[in-house]
């Protein structure tokens, strides 16, 4: 297929290389970084586009996913698929996908979970928003990126997935490690608190994947001085994101509001730039 991938940066320049390897044109576009090997660059947006069976977007925020939505749709065929990867606001991405059926392509959410490694690796999650068939259009290029996908429903459902499942994780977060804290002022050793929660009904991905606690549990961002990872700034903007959205629809998320308010006070105390787990170190 002909490929236009706009926003290389951490994620995107890999994601966009593994689709070059696996025998895809790509002409990538963006603004600082440059294309990784086997991808093409070009001298905007408008022309990796153009002339593109599918278009895929990797930036930072819903502002600028719609400002790149007004270069790209005009200049993108009747017919092809926008997939914006990014993780954004759902009214943004409902937003861009309402501007693109309108100028006749078809648009997908799909945000994805599993970060740098997996984006190297092949090896994300996608969760996506929009019409089944621009969902089957994607497919082969998601199952190339990533070893799951999941179709949530209408445009917008994918970012609905991704914030939720980051509030469950950054309260989950948090709780695995007040209780390794509790446990060390109790005496507890932490391999033993590790042994057993990670087998009994406190169990979770917090837990028995990315244990906050050096030296416990599988290799984790922990072992490795809070090097993300998934940075707590990354953490911060997805509860941001998740309260705007509870707030929208007036869901009540107090737990999820908690989060929120946690991470922002240990992003602005030093926790910058380490990974979402060093909150153990702040408690
Ligand atoms: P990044 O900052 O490394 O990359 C974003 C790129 O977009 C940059 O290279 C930037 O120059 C480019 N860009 C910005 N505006 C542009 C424009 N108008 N035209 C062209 N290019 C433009 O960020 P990232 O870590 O690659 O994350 C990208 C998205 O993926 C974000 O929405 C993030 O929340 C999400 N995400 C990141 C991770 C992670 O672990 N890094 C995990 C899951 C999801």
């Amino acid at each position: 297929m002909n490929i236009g991938f706009i926003g290389l940066g951490n994620m995107g320049a890999p994601m966009a290389s593994n689709l070059a390897k696996a025998g895809h044109a790509v002409n990538g576009f963006d603004l600082t970084a440059p294309c990784p090997e086997g991808v093409n660059q070009v001298a905007d947006a408008s022309v990796a586009v153009s002339g593109a069976d599918i278009v895929i977007t990797m930036l930072p925020d819903g502002s600028t996913v719609r400002t790149v939505a007004d270069s790209i749709i005009p200049a993108m065929s009747a017919g092809a698929v926008w997939v914006d990867c990014s993780t954004i606001d759902v009214e943004s991405a409902r937003a861009v996908a309402s501007q693109a059926v309108d100028a006749g392509v078809l648009a997908l959410d799909a945000p994805v979970s599993g970060g740098v490694v997996g984006a190297a690796a092949g090896s994300l999650t996608f969760m996506t928003g929009g019409s089944v068939d621009a969902y089957q259009r994607a497919l082969p290029l998601l199952d190339i990126m990533g070893q799951k996908s999941v179709h949530c429903g209408d445009s917008g459902h994918g970012q609905a997935a991704k914030i939720c499942n980051n509030m469950i994780l950054a309260s989950t977060m948090i709780a695995t490690c007040e209780a390794f804290v509790l446990a060390d002022k109790l005496g507890l050793d932490r391999q033993a608190m590790f042994d057993v929660v990670s087998t009994s009904s406190g169990y979770s991905w917090t837990m028995n994947v990315y244990c906050p606690a050096t030296g416990v549990g599988p290799e984790s961002p922990a072992d490795n001085n809070f090097k993300p990872g998934f940075a707590a700034d990354l953490m911060l903007k997805d509860l941001r994101l998740s309260q705007d959205a509870a707030t929208s629809v007036n869901a009540n998320t107090p737990m999820g509001q908690r989060a929120a308010e946690f991470y922002e006070e240990f992003v602005q105390s030093g926790g910058s730039g380490k990974d979402f787990s060093a909150v153990i170190e702040a408690l």
